[in-house]
């Protein structure tokens, strides 16, 4: 029997669609070992979030809301994880994939002394498989103790089906006197965009080396995307070359993206790109080397200068 708690992510509030996901992994987990899980939120003023994590199928949603916690700081969030863990006796803690978990999850897996895998996507009995090598090796792993951490790639697990049943909330007391404080929130600077993040958006319009420049980038790619209600991604040359921000990476080191469609304007399709975007459903791709490897994966291939290309489907969609 397992008891897992399920960490959730939010945006100042707003739930990420990727906790949904760990949810279904925990789903799964107590379908097949037995138990049930509880989804953690922190944060202050999160009950708008911790209601729309009622449908999730928990046992409890459990809230630690304290205005210590207004911010994501590591280390306070790591100590009030590792308390909730001891405080319910889980075994398990699921998390999404994402630089949240990276930086809280192995900090409150270090502070119960627990094992911890990342980047799992799938079972094998009591063990979990998980991608290494920009996804070219699939790996079984088997953690001993008596509590494990394990983040789960959101495109493997297929968000919770929403329950008509509405899990109780139940606050968590924190201990704010308590909290570590080797870390001080000083500022944070958000990139205002009408576009969806890539993490979450349904089609994506990813630009690579192809364009030339800053102008370029937002003229075609970004005009595309706009057509589509597409979110923007750039591959990594792209980055390097101060074209496109570091938020926009799509790649084994950048976000990890499974929409419904891919289309990527002028990418060859290194394998560390194709590590962040290939569990996507549909891969389009323009280039005008009918030799680039993104052709290999493209469910749909075209041919041509994007400088022609794009414009021209801009204007066909416009229509
Ligand atoms: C450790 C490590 C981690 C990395 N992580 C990432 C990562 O997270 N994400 C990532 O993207 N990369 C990553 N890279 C870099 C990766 O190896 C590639 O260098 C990069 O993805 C190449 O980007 P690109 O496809 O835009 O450029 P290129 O490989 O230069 O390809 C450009 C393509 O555009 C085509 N093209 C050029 N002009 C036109 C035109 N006018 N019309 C149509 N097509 C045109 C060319 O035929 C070519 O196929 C990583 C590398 C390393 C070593």
């Amino acid at each position: 029997m397992s008891h897992t708690l399920v960490i959730a992510e939010h945006d100042q509030g707003q739930v990420k669609l990727a906790s949904f996901s760990a949810a279904a992994f925990a789903q799964q987990i107590a379908a097949s070992a037995g138990g049930s899980f509880d989804i953690l939120v922190l944060g202050s003023g999160v009950s708008a979030a911790a209601e729309a994590l009622r449908s999730a199928g928990a046992k409890t949603v459990l809230v630690a809301d304290h205005a210590e916690l207004a911010q994501p700081l590591a280390d306070r969030y790591a100590q009030v994880i590792a308390d909730v863990v001891k405080a319910r006796g889980a075994t398990l803690v699921v998390g999404a994939v994402s630089t949240f978990t990276k930086d809280v999850l192995p900090r409150a897996a270090a502070l119960v002394d627990a094992g911890m895998v990342s980047d799992v996507v799938g079972l094998e009995g009591d063990a979990f498989r998980r991608v290494m090598f920009a996804g070219n090796v699939l790996a079984t792993v088997r953690l001993e103790g008596a509590i494990k951490f394990v983040t789960v790639r959101s495109a493997a697990f297929a968000a919770a089906t929403p329950s008509s049943a509405q899990s109780p909330v139940e606050a968590v007391a924190v201990d704010a006197g308590a909290l570590p404080k080797f870390a001080t929130f000083v500022n944070r600077e958000v990139k205002k965009s009408a576009r969806p993040d890539a993490t979450e958006a349904r089609i994506i319009v990813s630009g690579g080396r192809a364009l030339k420049n800053s102008e370029d980038f937002e003229r075609l790619v970004g005009g595309l995307a706009d057509t589509l209600g597409a979110a923007v991604g750039s591959s990594r040359a792209l980055v390097d070359s101060g074209i496109t921000p570091n938020s926009l990476q799509i790649g084994q080191t950048g976000k990890i993206v499974a929409p419904d469609l891919y289309l990527a304007v002028g990418i060859s399709g290194a394998i560390q790109h194709m590590a962040g975007m290939k569990d996507t459903k549909i891969i389009a791709a323009i280039n005008k080397d009918a030799e680039a490897p993104i052709f290999e994966v493209a469910d749909y291939g075209l041919v041509a200068d994007v400088y022609e290309a794009v414009p021209e489907m801009i204007q066909k969609l416009k229509k």
